[in-house]
């Protein structure tokens, strides 16, 4: 079904990649190792993968799994909920967790996440309960030309806006822009510069990050990490859901968002999806890897074909995501159709752009998941927009993710 030229293509890279392949197996065993640690120690037992109703006062499933999401990522606390409808409003409860009138909110990272900016307020108050229309200011700090983090600008943002910063704000993962995505020691360099001169708390937005290396932002400094269980630590397994993580007085503000003042974590029915979100965090590490393979995989295939990615087949990663820089709509939107025909469910859909809800352009998604717009299963997405570049991530088999970018690599070929 392939070409022979594509299979020796695909050949040629597993014997190239081998060495990377083992380098994430080691990861996904010392995160295993974390995460198998934490179950044991906190005494998982059947009861807690049970649910509660109502209120869902001491649901000890719910509690612990807290404690472990707090101990695998080197935090002080945490909290999981499947209740947190997806990664943007988790990192939302963790704003308007720490942020109050008059403070500025400051972005070290660039812009943040396409649905972040609603909720921020960008472009000012926009009348719909956004941070700017409750007095936040938001300021930003672009990457340097040669795509690093600019010390010396937000050491003079520092200084211009003193204690006025609350919160200083990055995303790891490039998300929707052509950036570098930083690692976790880039974000401790980060978050120590940031420590030196100001109180303000470091939040990072985590997601698409877990996993991927054998550390999370919280063990080197960041005061809140928030992420989405559709991605990374849902293992392809939780349904829905969102965490937050961090010390102990950030989450607690955020906690208060969740759900109200006072009762903060104490309450929440898990309504029978304890089993699978700790079922889920138990498989992360090794599904991360399987993504991890996968976008390397991808990227040495496009790149003997000739087209530009992002990272490069040998980089190392602290994402899962693969950027592909088509240039021409039609090769994005080809792409995407692609990888949604070699989908496990809806490969039958043909995918088209359309205007997503809290997103400014059009954008094209490829997701024949079995959760819906799961993207640590195979996915792949773009906004239309120059320079069309598809966002290729997840795979929840290395062999699947495989077969996926060969067909869409085929069908792009065939229609060139
Ligand atoms: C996915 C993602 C989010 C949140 O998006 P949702 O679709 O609301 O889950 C935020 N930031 C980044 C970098 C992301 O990749």
């Amino acid at each position: 079904m392939f070409s022979e030229k594509l299979l020796e293509i695909a050949g040629q890279a597993e014997i190239e990649l081998a060495p990377i392949f083992k380098r994430i197996d080691e990861i996904s065993f010392k995160n295993t190792e974390r995460v198998l640690d934490a179950f044991r120690e906190n005494r998982v037992g059947e009861s807690m993968l049970t649910s509660t109703t109502g209120y869902g006062y001491d649901d000890l499933g719910r509690e612990t799994l807290d404690k472990i999401y707090a101990q695998v990522f080197g935090a002080q606390s945490a909290f999981v909920r499947h209740s947190i409808v997806n990664g943007t409003q988790a990192l939302t409860i963790g704003l308007f967790g720490l942020l109050r009138p008059g403070d500025v909110l400051l972005s070290v990272t660039n812009r943040p996440y396409d649905t972040l900016c609603e909720v921020v307020g960008i472009d000012g108050a926009n009348g719909n309960g956004s941070l700017a229309d409750f007095g936040v200011r938001y300021e930003q700090v672009d990457f340097t030309k040669d795509r690093k983090i600019d010390f010396d600008a937000i050491e003079k943002k520092l200084t211009e806006l003193g204690d006025k910063v609350k919160v200083v704000f990055i995303q790891r993962s490039k998300g929707y822009l052509d950036r570098p995505t930083l690692s976790v020691d880039e974000i401790g360099e980060i978050c120590a510069f940031v420590k030196a001169r100001s109180g303000a708390y470091v939040v990072v937005d985590n997601c698409y990050g877990e996993f991927t290396e054998d550390k999370e932002p919280t063990a080197v400094g960041a005061d809140m990490i928030i992420g989405s269980l559709i991605k990374n630590p849902g293992g392809g397994i939780a349904e829905s859901g969102g965490y937050i993580a961090g010390t102990e007085r950030a989450v607690e503000l955020a906690s208060y968002r969740l759900t109200s003042i006072g009762c903060g974590t104490e309450v929440g029915a898990t309504l029978g999806q304890n089993r699978s979100l700790y079922k889920g965090f138990f498989m992360a590490p090794h599904i991360v890897a399987q993504a991890l393979k996968t976008a390397h995989f991808a990227a040495y295939v496009l790149e003997k074909l000739g087209f530009d990615t992002n990272p490069k087949y040998d980089e190392v990663r602290s994402d899962i995501i693969q950027t592909i820089k088509f240039g021409y709509p039609e090769g994005l939107i080809k792409f995407c159709q692609g990888i949604q025909s070699a989908s496990p469910v809806d490969s039958y859909v043909t995918p088209m752009p359309w205007a997503m809800p809290g997103y400014t352009d059009e954008v094209i998604m490829a997701a024949g998941a079995f959760t819906q717009g799961s993207s640590i299963e195979i996915s792949c997405d773009g906004p239309i927009r120059e320079p069309y570049i598809a966002f290729m991530q997840g795979g929840l088999t290395y062999e699947s993710g495989k077969i996926a970018v060969l067909v869409a690599v085929q069908k792009l070929l065939e229609e060139k």
